[in-house]
């Protein structure tokens, strides 16, 4: 841990950039006043570079607000202020921010900061160029290490913006403009949501990374088998929040879930804890949530008989009839123009996430 006297001072100050991330702000600081990188502590941990952040911030000019944002923090009510429930791997709590720094090759021949949305780990792109984020050097296979010199590998010097990239799955290019969204509202203050743009939906981050928990580890999890599960459960969580009637539904059920306590509604309504902690809060949803059709048709196409064989006890999201539907009257329509239309979406979907796999993309997250 660094000491600070009072009067210490930087040479040069940078100041935050648009979305810059606190590690980012911090190796920047280090670089330009030539410091030892000492100073971050052996450890990289977000927590760890927070609580260095914090006690630089008066010195460096910076306000402890927008640095504590800046970690992808999400103050929980009824905790002190400060308390970090996002972001923070040193205390046992839930990181949703990787220590392995990622880059986008195009983006780092312009930029010499790093943004957030880059250490948010469910987020496998970059929002501008739609590639793969980049952690290994293409040419050596070394982790690429935060802080670097003259913007290369520091094992064999090849320059960051020379690594090979690879364009991102449509789903994940998707959930890097969600994503990268959320980082800016977040870190500007902005706590309502905004209005949809052409499937770009605008809300905070604390509730983006809830709802992706919520689907991926309490719903999908009741739907799909292991093994489907696995391979899927992060590009079909994109593919149902897409949906804004299934969204607005989905928020709604986790809002009045956790309104049955209003003693810790506010508490209950932010990502922290453990993924499976907050899977046992909203464990009750899995079942009474009625499936998308988009789920049921998958399934059948990758021959999972498990629910389907279930069929006459479901209900079906129709967002047509507060939500819901009898799956069997679903069933009856089956064939018709607008299934037909469904079905070709569903092939097309699955053959994109299917090449994705095979070219090795598809690494299932935490
Ligand atoms: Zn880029
Ligand atoms: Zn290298």
């Amino acid at each position: 841990m660094i000491e600070l006297t009072e009067s210490q001072e930087f040479l040069v100050r940078p100041r935050p950039k648009g979305t810059e991330s606190i590690r980012s702000l911090l190796h920047r600081l280090i670089r330009q006043n030539k410091l030892s990188p000492r100073l971050l502590g052996e450890s990289q941990g977000v927590a760890h570079a927070t609580t260095t952040a914090l006690a630089l911030a008066a010195s460096a000019g910076w306000q402890s607000e927008n640095i504590l944002r800046r970690g992808a923090l999400i103050p929980t009510p009824g905790i002190s202020e400060g308390t970090i429930s996002v972001g923070i791997s040193r205390l046992g709590k839930r990181s949703f921010v990787g220590n392995q720094r990622r880059i986008c090759p195009q983006c780092i021949a312009n930029r010499s900061d790093t943004p957030l949305a880059w250490e948010i780990y469910v987020n496998r792109a970059c929002h501008i160029h739609g590639c793969l984020l980049v952690d290994r050097c293409s040419s050596c296979k070394e982790p690429l290490e935060w802080l670097t010199y003259d913007l290369g590998c520091n094992s064999c010097g090849n320059s960051l913006s020379q690594m090979t990239t690879h364009e991102a799955p449509k789903w994940a290019r998707m959930l890097s403009q969600w994503v990268h969204m959320s980082v800016s509202r977040s870190i500007r203050g902005i706590r309502e949501d905004g209005r949809q743009v052409s499937g770009l939906f605008r809300v905070r981050l604390d509730k983006l990374l809830l709802l992706l928990d919520v689907l991926r580890h309490v719903l999908l999890r009741r739907w799909l088998s292991a093994r489907v599960w696995d391979q899927f459960n992060l590009p079909w969580a994109v593919e149902l929040l897409k949906s804004p009637d299934f969204r607005f539904w989905l928020w709604n059920a986790l809002f009045l879930h956790a309104a049955k306590d209003p003693m810790t509604l506010a508490k209950a309504l932010v990502p922290n804890g453990t993924g499976l902690s907050s899977a046992s809060f909203f464990d009750h949803l899995s079942t009474n949530a009625p499936i998308p059709v988009f789920v049921l048709d998958s399934l059948r196409k990758l021959k999972e008989r498990r629910l389907v064989s279930q069929l006459s006890s479901l209900e079906i999201f129709d967002p047509r009839l507060h939500g819901i539907r009898p799956a069997m009257q679903v069933m009856s329509q089956f064939g018709s123009k607008e299934s037909r239309r469904d079905q070709t979406h569903i092939r097309e979907f699955h053959e994109e996430v299917l090449e994705d796999e095979e070219a090795g993309i598809l690494v299932s997250p935490c």
